[in-house]
């Protein structure tokens, strides 16, 4: 599509330089779009990915290079202007302009936001030597010199994603770790109680302390070094370095007042549009309703990992065109997935996790490589599948029609026959 085939649309501005950034200028081009792309990107990195940050870059295995997500000479053919190590801080959808922290402002035709999140902070978090969060390519630096030296005594506060990836990674170099949650098992909201107790025992079998339960009152340091962690009960947990894994939080502050609607994310339509012509959102900070789940009560989800954002980053780009040359957008309809390293297993998981799903392992056992089916009221709501890849990804397609219970069983024998 030329930019006389778009209509008016001359000039798409992408704010965030990441994943579902990239998978948006990819897909405008893609799509013939030949006006003028400008990325605009708080970090000064060109765009790259961040799972390697808590795995084979964070154990040293990988160079940094490694894990840029196009080559710098693919990158150049995609012809954007690029606006990187520029922070948005003002959105008017009026004027369609965007404010620069460089005292700039950009005007646009169209617009994609890809912020994503960052990392939640405890309250009163003290600023001391060795307490880090883990988001961007620098603090997975950081963090990999802290404890490559394999004697460090590592406390990971909250056993989500971050803080499992992390725990298993330097644990794997040596390192003492101990992992600290204030819910009775880990990675409770991605997988459930049951199952997150299953995964606690792949840090058991190797070595990591983790201790469910357990409040963090304070973090405590001498001459500006973290020397430990103190909890609820008065204990101190020595440290020498504190990884804070407590999740994130949409980046979305700069928009309040711009008119969009802010909840948790930005709040899109089923195609992705922000309630405003020309405005649509991807990634970790976009919420939507999603089709793939319609009649579950959370069929309005925002997604936090990695194939949500590329599929999105594509969609609203793809949308966007649609509109612009006096076409119909189209629902993301999509069926989340993930997956997850730790140690020698890795996780793997379609679908949505809920406290009151039903779940019925299906292959395996809970002590090793195993899977297992999620449901709610008949209908099939997920899997999960530990070191099973073959189990998982077959439910992505019956999960996006919707499948009952019994069909999942089903499918469930025939993977497992013979
Ligand atoms: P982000 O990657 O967060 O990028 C947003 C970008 O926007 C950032 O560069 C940010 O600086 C920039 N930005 C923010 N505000 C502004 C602004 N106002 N102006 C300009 N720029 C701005 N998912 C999986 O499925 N599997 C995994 O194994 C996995 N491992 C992970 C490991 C780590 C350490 C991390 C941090 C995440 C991991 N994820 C994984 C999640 C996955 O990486 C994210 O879901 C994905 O990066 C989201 O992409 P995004 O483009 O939406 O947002
Ligand atoms: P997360 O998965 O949301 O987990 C945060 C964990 O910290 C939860 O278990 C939470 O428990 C706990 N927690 C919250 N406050 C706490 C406190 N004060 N003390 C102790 N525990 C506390 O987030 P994350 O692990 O920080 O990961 C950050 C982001 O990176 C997420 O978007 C995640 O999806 C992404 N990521 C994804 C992958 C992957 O997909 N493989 C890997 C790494 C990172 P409650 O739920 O009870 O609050």
């Amino acid at each position: 599509m030329t930019s006389q085939q778009s209509g008016a649309l001359r000039h798409v501005v992408v704010v965030g330089a990441s994943l579902a950034g990239l998978r948006a200028c990819e897909s405008l081009r893609e799509e013939g779009f030949d006006g003028t792309i400008t990325l605009v990107g708080a970090e000064h990195e060109i765009p790259y990915d961040r799972p390697p940050l808590s795995k084979k870059v964070l154990a040293g295995e990988w160079e940094v290079e490694r894990i840029r997500l196009r080559k710098a000479d693919d990158f150049e053919s995609l012809a954007l202007a690029l606006r990187l190590g520029v922070r948005a801080t003002a959105l008017d959808t009026h004027a369609r302009t965007l404010s620069l922290d460089d005292g700039t402002t950009v005007v646009y035709d169209g617009l994609i936001l890809a912020t994503g999140a960052s990392p939640r902070r405890l309250p009163d978090q003290p600023l001391l030597a060795g307490v880090v969060e883990l988001r961007t390519l620098a603090d997975s630096v950081n963090l990999r010199d802290r404890i490559a030296g394999d004697t460090a005594r590592v406390t990971v506060i909250g056993a989500g994603f971050i803080g499992l990836e992390v725990a298993a990674t330097a644990r794997a170099l040596g390192c003492a770790v101990t992992v600290l949650e204030g819910a009775p098992s880990p990675l409770i909201r991605g997988l459930g109680v049951e199952m997150g107790a299953a995964v606690a025992g792949v840090h058991a079998r190797n070595g990591v302390h983790l201790r469910c339960g357990v409040q963090v009152a304070s973090l405590e340091g001498e001459g500006g070094q973290v020397t430990g962690v103190r909890l609820g009960d008065g204990s101190l947990v020595a440290s020498d370095v504190v990884v804070v894994g407590i999740g994130v939080a949409p980046n979305t502050q700069w928009l309040v007042g711009s008119g969009l609607t802010i909840g948790d994310g930005i709040v899109c339509d089923a195609t992705l549009s922000a309630g405003v012509p020309g405005v649509y959102a991807a990634g970790d900070c976009a919420r939507w309703p999603n089709a793939a789940f319609a009649g579950f009560d959370d069929q309005e989800m925002r997604v936090e990992h990695w194939t949500n954002a590329a599929e999105q980053g594509a969609a609203a780009a793809r949308n966007l065109l649609l509109v612009a040359g006096g076409g119909e957008a189209e629902p993301f309809s999509s069926v989340p997935f993930f997956w997850s390293d730790q140690f020698d297993s890795r996780i793997q998981f379609v679908g949505r996790a809920h406290g009151d799903d039903e779940v019925h392992v299906f292959a395996g056992s809970t002590d090793g490589a195993f899977a297992a089916l999620y449901g709610y009221q008949g209908r099939l709501r997920g899997v999960l599948g530990v070191s099973m890849p073959r189990m998982v990804m077959p439910f992505r397609a019956l999960l996006a029609a919707n499948a009952t219970w019994a069909e999942a069983l089903a499918k469930a024998a025939s993977l497992t026959a013979g």
